[in-house]
């Protein structure tokens, strides 16, 4: 799995400032999709010294880190959120623990169990709009003790 761009998001997940990773090789091929560069794959390998890069980096910043897509290989994006939540991590020398949150391009929720706080399911459809459209297919969701809420409208109130 690799790691083609990254950016610092404050919108993507609510609450949160994100380290937000763009995978690349998506496997979704949505129409209309906004970032088809990611479908080849290309970019840096994910592992822990490129984690540990970053995270530190923006050390005292940020407060969640995001996957965005890895629809290839789901359980690869488990293990390196597992990885992130980890306090035994050694990348994450971190003065407070870090969020996750995975932005996946398929409709299959992830079990409670899954080491997310927040995940974000389904394709992008041109006609409904990404997650800021009141029409949107797409859902947000934040873990609450152990079930997942949909958060989605919050992106709707903001637009206000
Ligand atoms: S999931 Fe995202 S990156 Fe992948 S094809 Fe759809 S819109 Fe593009």
């Amino acid at each position: 799995m690799r790691v083609a761009s990254f950016d610092i998001v404050f919108q993507e997940i609510p609450g949160e400032v994100t380290l937000a990773l763009n995978l690349s090789g998506c496997p979704c091929h949505c129409h209309g999709c906004h970032s088809p560069h990611l479908w080849e794959d290309t970019g840096e390998v994910l592992d822990e010294s490129l984690l540990a890069e970053l995270t530190g980096q923006y050390k005292g910043l940020i407060t969640c880190v995001a996957f965005m897509g890895g629809d290839q290989a789901p359980e690869e994006v488990a293990h390196w959120a597992a990885y992130v939540k980890n306090p035994q991590s050694s990348i994450l020398n971190l003065q407070s623990p870090l969020k996750t949150a995975w932005y996946s391009g398929r409709m299959k929720m992830p079990g409670t169990d899954s080491p997310f706080d927040y995940v974000k399911i389904g394709p992008y459809v041109e006609a409904l709009g990404g997650l800021k459209s009141e029409k949107t297919n797409q859902r947000l969701y934040k873990r609450v003790e152990d079930k997942w809420e949909d958060i989605t409208s919050s992106f709707w109130k903001k637009s206000l």
